[in-house]
């Protein structure tokens, strides 16, 4: 657990990425396939990212059983494909900005390569975890979105917090909130790890608060939101405005 702050914790924060990635680089690249649920071109619907084209690709697995997860249909079954195949159909769609996605991406060993080789390859790549494995086998030039789960989610207790000691500038942290009592834990939060001077630097819209979709009272929350005086991005997911909640591959 961090208790470092301002732009020094970052910059710490930033050179032990790329030691961890420089090892991960050296010593742990032996993966050369993943298991793929799914690879899509969508609009990116949530993070400061939101509305700019970008092509999902989503891994199968997960160790976490969020209570609301909208991806369970990621947890199983899935097609194991190498990672040059999963390169050749993103290189195909033609979009320079990748999420890598889940489930949890980063219970694959893969994950982290085809990270590094997408960067390496010039992309624009998000990562998206639950907070509940190790980000700092990430390539540090890879925009890591992580999660920190609120107690309502029911895996509080699966944060890792070491990896706040991994987060960068270029990455963000989001809370995907089920009511006031847990947005107040993520604000509790936040002011503990002075999270609001640590991720990018402490500019603004890094940090998300995401209510679950279909929540009630999102006037009441706004207005937490706002009372807290906390640089929050406050976001609903707009693929799910623009689709519906329940179809995948968008
Ligand atoms: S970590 Fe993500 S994929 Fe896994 S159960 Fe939670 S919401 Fe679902």
């Amino acid at each position: 657990m961090t208790t470092g702050s301002g732009a020094s914790a970052g910059s710490a924060a930033s050179t032990g990425r790329a030691e961890d990635a420089t090892s991960h680089r050296e010593g742990r690249t032996s993966a050369t396939s993943v298991r793929v649920t799914e690879i899509f071109h969508s609009i990116q619907g949530e993070s400061s990212w939101v509305g700019l084209p970008c092509t999902f690709v989503r891994l199968t697995g997960c160790p976490l059983r969020c209570v609301w997860c909208d991806t369970a249909y990621a947890f199983h079954g899935g097609t194991r494909r190498t990672l040059d195949a999963v390169m050749e159909e993103v290189a195909a769609k033609g979009c320079r900005m990748i999420e890598i996605t889940g489930g949890e991406p980063l219970v694959q060993p893969g994950a982290a390569v085809l990270a590094r080789r997408l960067v390496d390859e010039g992309y624009t790549v998000l990562v998206e975890t639950s907070g509940a494995l190790d980000i700092g086998v990430l390539d540090p030039r890879v925009h890591t979105i992580m999660d920190l789960k609120c107690p309502d989610s029911g895996e509080e207790h699966r944060n890792l917090w070491s990896n706040l000691e991994h987060l960068t500038g270029r990455d963000e942290v989001k809370f995907v909130v089920a009511g006031l009592e847990d947005f107040a834990w993520a604000a509790a939060v936040i002011r503990e790890h002075g999270l609001d001077r640590r991720v990018r630097a402490g500019s603004l819209g890094a940090l998300l608060i995401s209510p679950v979709w279909g929540l009630e009272g999102l006037e009441e929350l706004a207005g937490q939101v706002l009372s807290s005086g906390l640089p929050l991005r406050f976001q609903t997911q707009l693929h799910k405005h623009i689709w519906g909640p329940d179809r995948p591959g968008v």
